[in-house]
């Protein structure tokens, strides 16, 4: 592992369960203020709530904790929606917890190879994921769970390199088998775990449009699931959404590097903002090398995938910062509908060949 690449500050983040305990109540009052363009890269809420108003159009919010992170909601055209979307959020973080022994990831992982059923979303989204584990190529990978929970990004734990040595033949998404009909997951591998933290939020964003879509009068909405954000609908006015990405450098600060415009569709962040730990001079972060073990050696410390799907934006976030920048942006260069901004670890940016024509809408 190199040494660390940042000022000090970046290795000792808030936590943010700690976040949640010093803010929340801010949070909540705050919930459905106007302010300055919603920010991506994980969000406390001081940040996420600088959402985008309009003067001519009441906006309804609310927010709430699932995913381990914070969700805002921003809501135009009907002030019982942002309710709703919390009460799904709920849902869903019960279903796909890892750490929730009653959730279904967690019971998938408790089973010893058994099948295990499960509700139609856990099936759905583990299904789809595997089509990204598919297409990444190893970068990506939802069974890195066997290694992942060695690893405690808030209490600063390392594991082992025997631990690691020993879990690593414990990852590999082939060994995952989803029967869409009956509902049900298998591990071929009684040793395998499933993590979908790479992807959840990403899945879970595109299923509130849904939601906003069949069940309420919505007519614009702006989701940030840990600044994780989706549009729906549009924006009053007919303006765009505007997205500023956040500094990885200052993952506790608001400043922007660079700001998307959009006019629908999915922003979603990996990198370096929170989830690291410094322990004997060396810079530990949350995202895997699926071949290793290890926090992946990248020259990228946030990337940022502007896509109309959610799912595929945070699926695709975690696989460019694998990928590195040079490889990351080939990637997302093969699909038209799809840009990447990349903030490397030198400080220098670098971009996929549409993002300045899919951003600036
Ligand atoms: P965040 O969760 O901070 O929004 P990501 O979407 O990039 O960021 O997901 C990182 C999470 O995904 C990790 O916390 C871990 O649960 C999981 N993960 C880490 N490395 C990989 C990988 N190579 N492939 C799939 N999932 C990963
Ligand atoms: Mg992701």
């Amino acid at each position: 592992m190199r040494n660390a690449p940042f000022p000090s500050p970046i290795a000792r983040p808030f936590t943010r369960r700690a976040l949640l305990r010093r803010f929340g109540a801010l949070a909540l009052a705050a919930a459905g203020t106007s302010g300055m363009a919603l920010l991506t890269g994980c969000n406390g809420p001081e940040l996420a709530e600088r959402l985008t108003g309009q003067a001519d159009a009441k906006p309804y919010g609310s927010s709430t904790f699932a995913f381990d992170t914070y969700c805002t909601f921003t809501v135009y055209g009907d002030s019982a929606a942002p309710a709703k979307l919390a009460k799904a959020c709920a849902r869903y973080d019960k279903l796909f917890n890892l750490y929730d022994d009653a959730s279904d990831i967690a019971r998938i992982n408790a089973a010893e190879g058994a099948s295990v059923a499960v509700d139609a979303a856990t099936a759905d989204l583990v299904s789809r994921a595997l089509g990204f584990c598919e297409r990444a190529d190893g970068l990506f990978d939802i069974t890195i769970g066997a290694v992942s929970t060695l690893w405690d990004f808030d209490a600063h734990t390392r594991p082992t390199d025997e631990q690691i040595a020993a879990a690593l033949p414990h990852v590999g998404w082939r060994g995952v088998a989803v029967d869409m009909d009956a509902s049900t997951v298998t591990l071929a591998d009684p040793l395998a775990k499933l993590d979908l933290g790479a992807i959840a939020k990403g899945y879970v964003a595109d299923r509130l449009c849904d939601l906003l879509e069949q069940e309420t009068d919505a007519t614009g909405a702006a989701i940030s699931l840990g600044g994780n954000i989706a549009y729906f609908g549009e924006k009053p006015g007919g303006g765009t959404w505007d997205t500023g990405i956040r500094d990885p450098n200052e993952p506790g600060g608001s400043k922007t590097v660079a700001t998307a415009h959009v006019t629908g569709g999915s922003l979603v962040t990996s990198g370096l903002y929170e989830r690291t730990f410094e322990q004997d001079g060396v810079t530990y972060w949350h995202i895997l090398d699926p071949r290793t073990g290890m926090p992946v050696e990248t020259d990228v410390a946030s990337d940022t995938v502007a896509c109309p799907s959610s799912t595929e934006a945070d699926a695709l976030s975690t696989t460019l910062f694998v990928a590195g920048g040079a490889a990351g942006a080939e990637i997302v260069d093969t699909y038209s509908d799809i840009a990447a901004y990349f903030i490397l670890q030198d400080g220098s940016i670098a971009k996929s060949s549409r993002w300045d024509e899919l951003t600036r809408a």
